[in-house]
């Protein structure tokens, strides 16, 4: 391929790695969509060390969203009721800064909240975080990562004093037991899923446990399919752990040297015996006893999991629980072996390593820590006392702010909370309500812009240059390779102009993005996530790097081989020297009996709906939705029910059932099928009012939250059932 660029697929944390090339080259023929637009040549990039050249669908037609439906110019309007008008750039930057003046005055900072991205670039996150943060004085920055991984982040700092996957993409490829639970990786992260499913297939002492309340694609691959009930997955996590202390399978030189708080966990799961388990969960004693022998009995046990488990009104526990397997089993920092949670977006890696919730702080701090605190603080020339020490506004205290009148500016960015958050009935009206809100998008038009007084084009994917982290701790470099449509600017650029005329003007005088991310490194240094050995430079003449990389001669990814690797010259994985990033170097057990879902099916709401992702489409279709090959093959939303209950509701396929929470309602046609279990349906999460009548999975949702994550528990829900 001529004048192509490496890059990396913006869609999910796998971070598969893309070469783009032009549309028309020297003596080959132009390459065109399905309507013969000319458009940009994607394909995998053989080089890249965690994809290998693969890409699934949605990576391979990425080139059919850049043209289409963008936000081309700055927008505003006085209020939701008039239509926008075309504004340039200096009226609506002016506008954005007398309103921050306000609020700032009349409010104080923390009337002032920021709604991101893990589709932003790290330099995006970065630069956000110094202007709220930082400049401003209040951490009410958010991301959509707040509905997608902050219980892993929990569970990670929990278990082991600070975040970061400790795996790598080589240990699906090294395990001899692949532990599954609440992820479909086969829709939601195929090339994660390929890697593992060929390994397996090729393997036959290899075992894959897949635990989830639907028989999904990635439960038909496996060797054991453990469908329980939903809200039942600590039970099950305490059952397999009750067997493995019963029968003696237990690391005790490692627990005994390397953890605390071993003691309160073997006393809850000495109330998990199958028998108990096995009802709780709704499968046979016999299923829990195979999942505990095939733990037992292989050296290396990779554990993955993604929403299924994070979305939940007791997502840390979960989390923390499956890590208690791990660390009563020794099976961390060795090949093949460890807790790996799957990242949902393209960037929320980098964003958690930029500071980008509203807990955290650049290089894996925490806003509670005085001395995380004060290093940013230094880092930032800034005054000491300068960031507050309390947590900021989460996505979800944003909507409640908004309803009490304690938020006067919200500014989103590159994300679509008008389908994604939880009760959108309720989410809409404080929207509706929301004295000011910044809108800051590449698309237009997309659900969330119905609420926004302000529009900003943003310049997306290929039209801005920054980096990207995914699941396995690779840094890849994402070169703009045309320039951004209409007036689009990259996000990092708005929030610095922002920041520059509240007068920052010195925090914010970057030349470019390769500036920015060279700022930001010098906070990782000596801290768990540290890039300093990393630059723009380096990244685009080796290629991507895996962190932690604090040595810029040193490379762990072998580009010589036909299918590069990452190597054993840094450590590839975390914890190889089985010491943990706590004060006394320990990992800790967590101790959890279940409380069960948050709002469990009941005679009123009898079914438990449950939501997910379906293989071709990204969450709230601001891309997908607009690609044809995509849309044929996904063309509308539906609900899964078991043949049982729709014999019992009277209903045939294809009918269309109203689905009720106590929040909202929606109305979908019936997909009856054995791939639920009776009284479970499923809904999958996409379709927003843009897109489709009446059939919003967040209509029904509720946004009950896990205490120690505040993530909301968007994977289940009570509903009644109704043939329309
Ligand atoms: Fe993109 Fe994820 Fe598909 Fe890879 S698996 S091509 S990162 S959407």
């Amino acid at each position: 391929m001529t004048d192509a660029t490496k890059t990396l697929c913006p869609y999910c944390g796998v971070g598969c790695g893309l070469e783009v090339s032009p549309p028309a080259q020297p003596g080959k023929a132009t390459n065109r969509d399905s309507k013969g637009t000319p458009i940009w040549k994607v394909q995998g990039d053989r080089t890249h060390p965690s994809s290998q050249g693969m890409v699934c669908v949605k990576g391979a037609t990425i080139a059919e969203s850049l043209n289409k439906d963008r936000l081309h110019y700055p927008m505003m309007r006085d209020s939701l009721d008039q239509p926008f008008q075309r504004v340039s750039w200096e009226e609506a930057l002016d506008r954005i800064v007398q309103r921050f003046k306000t609020v700032l005055a009349t409010q104080g900072s923390d009337g002032v909240c920021m709604y991101g991205s893990g589709q932003f670039q790290t330099q995006d996150y970065y630069i956000a975080q110094k202007l709220l943060k930082g400049c401003l004085g209040t951490n009410n920055f958010d991301a959509n990562s707040r509905l997608c991984m902050s219980s892993a982040v929990a569970g990670y700092i929990q278990s082991f004093g600070s975040d970061g996957p400790p795996c790598c993409y080589d240990d699906l490829e090294l395990t001899d037991c692949a532990f599954l639970i609440g992820t479909n990786t086969a829709e939601c992260h195929p090339i994660v899923f390929n890697r593992l499913r060929k390994y397996h297939k090729k393997n036959q002492h290899v075992k894959m446990i897949v635990v989830d309340p639907r028989r999904t694609p990635t439960a038909e691959a496996a060797d054991l399919h453990l469908a329980i009930k939903p809200g039942t997955d600590i039970d099950l996590l305490n059952g397999i752990a009750h067997l493995l202390m019963r029968w003696g399978y237990i690391d005790s030189e490692f627990i005994e040297e390397c953890t605390n708080n071993f003691p309160a966990f073997a006393e809850v799961i000495s109330h998990y015996p199958p028998e108990v388990v096995a009802k709780i969960c709704g499968i046979e004693e016999r299923e829990i006893e195979i999942a505990a022998q095939y733990w037992a009995e292989s050296k290396r046990v990779l554990s993955l999991w993604s929403m299924g488990v994070n979305q939940s009104s007791e997502g840390t526990a979960k989390v923390r629980n499956i890590i208690n397997l791990h660390l009563m089993t020794g099976q961390i920092g060795k090949p093949g072996a460890g807790p790996f949670s799957l990242t949902g977006q393209p960037n929320a890696m980098g964003g958690r390593e930029a500071g980008g919730l509203s807990h955290i702080l650049p290089g894996y701090r925490l806003v509670k820590n005085p001395q995380h605190r004060a290093e940013v603080e230094q880092a930032w020339g800034l005054t000491p006392g300068a960031i507050s020490p309390n947590p900021g506004r989460t996505a979800w205290d944003m909507i409640t702010g908004l309803e009490t009148g304690d938020v006067g500016l919200l500014w989103i960015a590159a994300t679509n909370p008008a389908v994604s958050m939880p009760d959108l009935v309720r989410t809409k009206a404080a929207l509706m309500r929301s004295p000011f809100t910044i809108y800051q998008d590449a698309y237009y038009p997309t659900e969330t812009a119905a609420f926004a007084h302000v529009l900003l084009p943003a310049a997306q994917w290929g039209e801005k240059t920054g980096v990207m982290t995914n699941s396995e701790r690779v840094i890849t470099l994402c070169p703009a390779f045309k320039p951004p449509v209409g007036d689009g600017r990259p996000d990092w650029e708005i929030f610095a102009e922002v920041g520059r005329r509240l007068g920052f003007a010195d925090k914010f005088a970057f030349k470019n993005s390769a500036e920015v991310y060279a700022e930001f490194v010098e906070l990782t240094r000596d801290r768990p996530c540290d890039q300093t050995g990393i630059s723009h430079e380096r990244l685009h003449q080796e290629g991507p790097i895996q962190w932690p990389c604090a040595d810029s001669s040193i490379n762990n990814i072998d580009r010589h081989n036909s299918r590069p690797k990452v190597l054993d010259r840094t450590p590839k994985r975390m914890y190889t020297d089985f010491r943990f990033n706590t004060p006394d170097g320990r990992a800790r057990f967590g101790a959890y009996h279940s409380r069960g879902l948050a709002e469990p099916a009941d005679p009123n709401y009898p079914f438990v709906l449950t939501t997910g992702r379906l293989y071709g489409h990204w969450h709230t279709l601001t891309r997908t939705g607009r690609i044809d090959k995509i849309k044929q093959m996904h063309p509308n939303p539906f609900i899964e029910i078991h043949p049982r209950d729709a014999v019992g509701l009277g209903i045939t396929d294809g009918e269309l059932l109203e689905v009720r929470s106590r929040r909202g309602r929606g109305r979908f046609p019936a997909l009856i099928t054995k791939a639920i279990a009776p009284g479970t349906v499923f809904v999958p999460m996409h379709w927003g009012s843009l897109w489709a009548d009446q059939a919003e999975a967040n209509a029904l949702t509720h946004p009950e939250a896990c205490p120690d994550s505040l993530q909301p528990e968007l994977k289940a829900c009570a509903v009644q059932l109704l043939p329309v």
